[in-house]
């Protein structure tokens, strides 16, 4: 089958491997429809990388397929429209015995370790399968995972109504904040970001007040649209800007990083931590998430799908991965067996997203 691995040096290729087969009676096989471009492949993906993946490994995590061969224990899920946690935790370690598999010290990542959805079949584990609501459109439902790693950081943000809540960074993780945010009551809701496009696309997702931190000192619009108080959650969804992040929060906020750069060093203050009562949280992967993620994108569908700006086949995996780091499209979607023709798109959104636009 066709499938698109990571060859190392920045460069994704689209090669011929050998079809999957199920390793136990707990698998199973699905046939991929869609799989989004992640910012880690593009990190992964990145000269030097800044994430590492292993060398020939078949990359892709945030799918969504149809199981066509389903091991004897999870033969009800064959035919089933599904996404699944692509995070494939030991169960023996002490974290996956104290009933916290999100912090496993032997995960296989799928797409990154071990053979992912950038291709027409993946295999994976039937138990982190989750059935797709039948009235949710799969170009949306390949959004699971990565909202439901943002709903593990919102869960834990300790947001709600009248919040104050500052996001900087407005790239594809950066905007599905935006939207839990918006739909959480965040009030002021304030997005900083240098590139001009995306600062539009947060205003459409819902943003009370973008910034341009290249040319505004973030710091003083925070304030100003706080009562002078700062805010009271704010999201690093870049993963280098801890510093910038804890001089906008008022006393006792907190800083939640998303972002992960494994090369970023950061100098910070710790008196200020101290002094102000900051709180610091880091955010990794999904946390019992995927429920709650297919519930809000089955919900607010036509919020989220304006989010899709890109469709390739799997043939032009490099040119989606080259329009999402220069920021072309928002989020990139790759078709396995086919983009959709251009007649069953959404109409083209060049410029902004039209997230969160009424109606
Ligand atoms: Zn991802
Ligand atoms: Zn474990």
């Amino acid at each position: 089958m066709k499938a698109a691995v990571f060859a190392g040096q920045g460069r994704v290729e689209v090669t011929d491997v050998p079809a999957p087969t199920l390793g136990d009676d707990r698998d199973v096989i699905v046939a991929v429809e869609a799989c989004g471009i992640c910012g880690s492949d593009i990190r992964a993906l990145s000269v030097p990388p800044v994430m590492r993946f292993r060398p020939g490994v078949v990359m892709g995590h945030e799918f969504v397929g149809e199981v066509v061969e389903a091991g004897s224990a999870m033969a009800h899920l064959r035919g089933q429209r599904v996404v699944a946690v692509p995070n494939v935790h030991c169960g023996r370690c002490h974290y996956c015995r104290a009933n916290q598999p999100h912090h496993c010290d032997h995960f296989e990542h799928i797409g990154a370790t071990t053979a992912g959805a950038f291709a027409e079949y993946c295999v994976v584990p039937g138990d982190l399968v989750h059935l797709v609501p039948a009235g949710l459109h799969s170009d949306v439902a390949a959004l699971t995972e990565p909202l439901a790693c943002v709903l593990n950081a919102t869960t834990r943000a300790g947001w709600g109504p009248g919040s104050a809540v500052a996001i900087l960074g407005a790239g594809p993780i950066g905007l599905l904040f935006v939207v839990i945010a918006k739909v959480a009551g965040a009030r002021p809701l304030i997005v900083s970001e240098p590139n001009p496009v995306r600062r539009e696309d947060a205003a459409f997702a819902g943003a009370d007040l973008t910034v341009d931190p290249t040319t505004e000192d973030l710091v003083e619009v925070v304030r100003a649209a706080t009562e002078g108080l700062g805010a009271e959650v704010l999201v690093d969804a870049v993963g280098t800007l801890l510093d910038d992040g804890l001089r906008c929060l008022r006393k006792g906020g907190k800083v939640m990083i998303f972002g992960c750069d494994e090369r970023a060093r950061i100098t910070i203050s710790p008196s200020m931590i101290v002094n102000r009562e900051l709180s610091i949280a880091g955010s990794y992967i999904t946390r019992g998430t995927f429920p709650l993620a297919l519930l809000l994108l089955n919900d607010q569908q036509e919020r989220f799908r304006p989010l899709i700006t890109g469709r390739f086949d799997l043939e032009e995996i490099a040119d989606g991965v080259n329009a999402m780091r220069d920021g072309r499209v928002v989020k990139a979607l790759v078709y396995p067996h086919g983009a959709p023709r251009a007649a069953d798109r959404e109409p083209a959104t060049p410029g902004a997203a039209l997230v969160g636009k009424e109606g």
